[in-house]
């Protein structure tokens, strides 16, 4: 049987508060039988007192002055050789013959029992003792009493302190229900509801703003998540059209060769396209990995850059660019060779893509402090205000790119995610008209420890 969480405490508050009570009854008990039978001693030894100084006895007739019946306390006379002159004992009471010494004793069984105190008499002319006798009955009935109204009212107070217990309990998870209401609703699909608790100011108000944090980062992770497969789904659609219009044509007759070789030189573009396409998505999508494969060490980044350099060569003379490159030598830094040669890569391919002919690209390095500057620089169409905002997002492309040259999109988004791995960051200063530069800056000592938090993609 499964029992719920606010009737366990229910069940503990009333178990804990029922035995504090219980604990406490008898304390109250104790100490009240203790002072009534205090009392009861006190009384007993003042009227035993009281007998023995105002006993007057003539021809052993015994007269006292005072009415000890009315006081419940019963008075016995005794001579020197202990012969009773005064008085009648209790009929069950097994009394000790002779005078005991000093002090109160009890006698008679659980049922039935008396206080004794016996005292010499303190009349210089007769010599013999005096005995004084109250019954503990009425002590015994009072604390009877108490002990019925304590056994009576314990279980009122179980069920008070359980019923109130549980309305605390109640109370106390009115959060907790709202959250496992919130958790389901999300569980169904609807991952914009919140637990939105309002004016609490505890612990668990601390829980609900976390959780409702978490889940506005889950809700736009998922969000970007989703336009990213409608992005890429939409993207790799345009390619896939082509890729089957020209085969269908080339299939629909009779065709010469050079219009079958032109079919063929489409498709295998179009694919290369593709092909190039689910690449940066595959990158793209694994950086959620969060780069835990990625190997950095320390290397000579100006010799890496001149590497790089050598290798947009051959493309900037192709388009009648020139290349220039100012690089500080031995700039070393903890970096992920393929990755740092994929950044400046692609940053001089498009320095190259998208300049005019006759135009410059130049590359630089340099040490800033901690980190190492990587800028490239062209003389090319250069991007408003607006299109530099969204350079860095999956798939976009400026109208003018779109209408110039070949491209997906996703190199800078690949790029910024690259960046983003080693702890750097980058800008682009850009006119249109006059040209781009791309500023990338890497600490030198490699990337900060992954912490939660730290990837972040905008679109
Ligand atoms: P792609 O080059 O495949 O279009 P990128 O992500 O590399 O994708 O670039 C995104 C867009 O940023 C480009 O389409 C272009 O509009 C713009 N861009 C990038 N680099 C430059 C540059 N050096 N000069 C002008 N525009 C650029």
């Amino acid at each position: 049987m499964k029992i719920g969480i606010k009737t366990k405490l229910m069940l503990w508050y009333s178990v804990l508060s029922s035995l504090i009570m219980a604990a406490f009854f008898i304390f109250i008990y104790l100490i009240y039988s203790r002072s009534l039978l205090e009392d009861l001693r006190r009384s007993l030894e003042a009227d035993a007192q009281t007998a023995s100084y105002e006993t007057q006895i003539m021809w052993e007739a015994v007269k006292l002055t005072t009415d000890f019946s009315q006081r419940q306390t019963l008075i016995l006379i005794y001579t020197e050789d202990n012969r009773l002159l005064f008085g009648t004992p209790p009929e069950h009471a097994s009394l000790p013959v002779g005078m005991a010494p000093p002090g109160t004793y009890q006698v008679g069984t659980r049922e039935e029992s008396w206080l004794v105190c016996d005292m010499p008499l303190f009349r210089l002319q007769y010599t013999g003792w005096v005995r004084a006798i109250k019954p503990v009955a009425p002590i015994q009935g009072a604390l009877h009493n108490l002990l019925v109204i304590m056994i009576l009212s314990l279980p009122v107070f179980v069920l008070v302190s359980a019923v109130g217990g549980f309305q605390i309990a109640k109370r106390a998870f009115l959060p907790i229900s709202r959250m496992v209401q919130t958790a389901n609703q999300i569980g169904k699909g609807d991952l914009s509801k919140r637990i939105a608790l309002e004016g609490i100011d505890d612990e668990i108000g601390e829980l609900a703003d976390t959780l409702d944090e978490m889940l506005d980062k889950l809700e736009q992770s998922f969000l970007r998540e989703k336009q990213f497969a409608n992005d890429a789904s939409h993207e790799l659609r345009t390619p896939t059209a082509v890729i089957m219009s020209y085969a269908e044509e080339a299939l629909s007759g009779e065709k010469s060769a050079g219009e079958y070789r032109k079919s063929l030189e489409t498709i295998l573009g179009e694919s290369k396209k593709m092909k190039e396409m689910i690449s940066g998505l595959l990158l793209l999508a694994r950086n959620y990995e969060r780069g835990d494969s990625l190997e950095f060490e320390r290397i000579d980044v100006s010799l890496l850059t001149e590497i790089v350099l050598e290798q947009i060569r051959p493309a900037c003379r192709e388009q009648d660019i020139a290349l220039s490159a100012d690089i500080q030598r031995g700039v070393y830094a903890e970096v992920d060779q393929t990755l740092l040669m994929h950044i400046l890569m692609n940053l001089l391919e498009n320095a190259v893509k998208y300049n005019k002919p006759g135009g410059s690209v130049n590359a630089s390095v340099r040490r800033d402090g901690a980190e190492v500057v990587f800028s490239v620089a062209d003389t090319g169409i250069g991007m408003t205000q607006e299109e530099q905002e969204h350079i860095f997002n999956r798939f976009y492309r400026s109208d003018q790119a779109k209408a110039g040259t070949l491209g997906h999109g996703l190199g800078l988004a690949i790029v910024r995610w690259m960046v983003s791995m080693h702890s750097g960051s980058i800008l682009v200063k850009s006119e249109p008209g006059a040209g781009s530069t791309f500023l990338v800056r890497i600490p030198i000592q490699g990337p900060a420890p992954p912490s939660i938090g730290t990837i972040s993609q905008k679109d």
